[in-house]
């Protein structure tokens, strides 16, 4: 078994742009049980297309390639797959269809150019993109099976694990499978996560168990190598459920899940609204609960209250206040969410008070001390940390922070 990976385009030969597909392509498949033993880069030329795919055909058992898919003139693929199996290109009507669709909700005008990406080698498997108007290409040529994606890397990763993956599992490519599951944890330490899992984080444990810690927030990775995928998911599914049992709520999502999407999907199954007030953290609570499809339903706004004054003014925090506790303390937390929440009229209201450093820390108030603070209809609380770190990592944990109180507070009262 042996797979080449063909990367086209000029960007690419021309050094304007890295090819990175082929990096990703390879740790998939070498995941697979699959080795790949070439890496080619080729340029949109017809000429150059067609000597790099006749070899790949002649020395691989699969190619996998990148590019070349797209609705310009230099956009060869189909041409080249065409020729190289010695068929005609044919016109594929849900493919021609669905790049209709795709223009009409976009609502930009389809060009004949865009048609072009309808046509298909003749006997060629259509592989649908759901992400572009480009659809893949599957076929055989000879002996070697050949799967043709597009070259912008989103498109092509979706486009990968949704059909190119199937794909070869059904042809009894590779020696099994690698299947990984993520837990992501936030709240406790690295070490303190561990202690609690040593007997499944132990050399040799199958399946294998691993731990890394990235900005405050801890993963877990299930890796289990099997036969197939229902064999990997019954390795996996009674270690997730271990792992889920031990560490509680220090579990928060599970594979690419962030902490603002847990967030938002509590506060929408309560239809419950959020306002924030931020001061270390300037504005990256509000920025995490943005990237959320569909938050603005739940979120109403924010203030960034930086200085003392922008606390009084925009937040009604009383001066004898400020001037009693210091800014960053716990009762002036709780009394920024407090005033954010009654300003904006929401359900729950966050704050975050705190010092980034690296100059400003006192005794009392060292670098890397912050505060959230919670106020909802009938309570309020508050919490402190001591972060390490720099300025950077201070605020964005800190963010982090203030979304995984919010986190437990609406389950809480959920
Ligand atoms: P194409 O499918 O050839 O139209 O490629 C569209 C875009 O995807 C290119 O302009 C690149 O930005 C990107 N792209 C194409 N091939 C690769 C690759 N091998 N690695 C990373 N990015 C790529
Ligand atoms: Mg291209």
């Amino acid at each position: 078994m042996r797979a080449e990976i063909i990367s086209i385009g000029s960007e690419l030969t021309s050094g304007q742009n890295l090819d990175t597909n082929s990096q990703w392509l390879s740790r998939r498949l070498a995941e697979m049980g699959i080795p790949v033993l070439y890496h080619t880069t080729v340029a949109d030329d017809l000429e150059a297309n067609l000597d790099v795919f006749r070899a790949a055909v002649r020395r691989a058992d699969l190619v996998v390639a990148t590019g070349g898919l797209g609705p310009t003139q230099d956009d060869l693929t189909r041409d080249v797959l065409a020729q190289t199996a010695g068929v005609e290109l044919a016109l594929h009507e849900p493919s021609l269809r669905h790049i209709e669709e795709m223009f009409s909700r976009r609502r930009r005008i389809m060009t004949d150019r865009n048609r072009v990406q309808a046509y298909f080698p003749a006997n060629a498997d259509v592989m649908p993109n759901p992400h572009g108007t480009a659809p893949g290409i599957w076929m055989t040529i000879g002996d070697c099976r050949i799967a043709a994606m597009p070259g912008v890397p989103s498109e092509m990763f979706a486009m990968f694990e949704q059909e190119v993956r199937p794909r070869l599992v059904a042809a009894g490519l590779g020696g099994g499978v690698l299947v990984q599951r993520k837990i992501n944890c936030f709240g406790a330490g690295e070490s303190a996560v561990e202690a609690k899992l040593l007997d499944l984080t132990c050399r040799g444990h199958v399946p294998d168990v691993g731990i890394t810690v990235s900005d405050a927030v801890i993963s877990l990775r299930i890796i289990a190598h099997a036969a197939d995928l229902a064999a990997a998911q019954t390795q996996i599914g009674p270690v997730e459920q271990t792992i889920r049992e031990r560490l509680g709520t220090f579990v928060y999502g599970e594979e690419a899940e962030e902490l603002e999407d847990v967030v938002v999907r509590l506060l929408a199954e309560k239809r419950w609204t959020v306002a924030t007030a931020e001061s270390v953290t300037a504005g990256q609570v509000a920025q995490r609960l943005g990237r959320v499809p569909g938050v603005s339903e739940w979120f109403r706004g924010g203030v960034v209250a930086y200085t003392n004054f922008a606390k009084m003014n925009l937040l009604g925090v009383r001066a004898e206040m400020l001037a009693t506790h210091g800014a960053v303390s716990a009762p002036i937390a709780e009394a920024m969410a407090v005033g954010v929440r009654q300003r904006l009229g929401t359900d729950f209201g966050v704050s975050t008070p705190g010092i980034a450093g690296p100059g400003g820390g006192t005794e009392q108030t060292p670098v890397g001390m912050v505060y959230v603070g919670l106020s909802w209809d009938g309570g309020a609380t508050t919490m402190s940390w001591n972060w390490a770190g720099t300025r950077t990592e201070i605020q964005s944990r800190t963010a982090k922070l203030a979304l995984n109180a919010l986190r437990l507070q609406l389950m809480k009262t959920v």
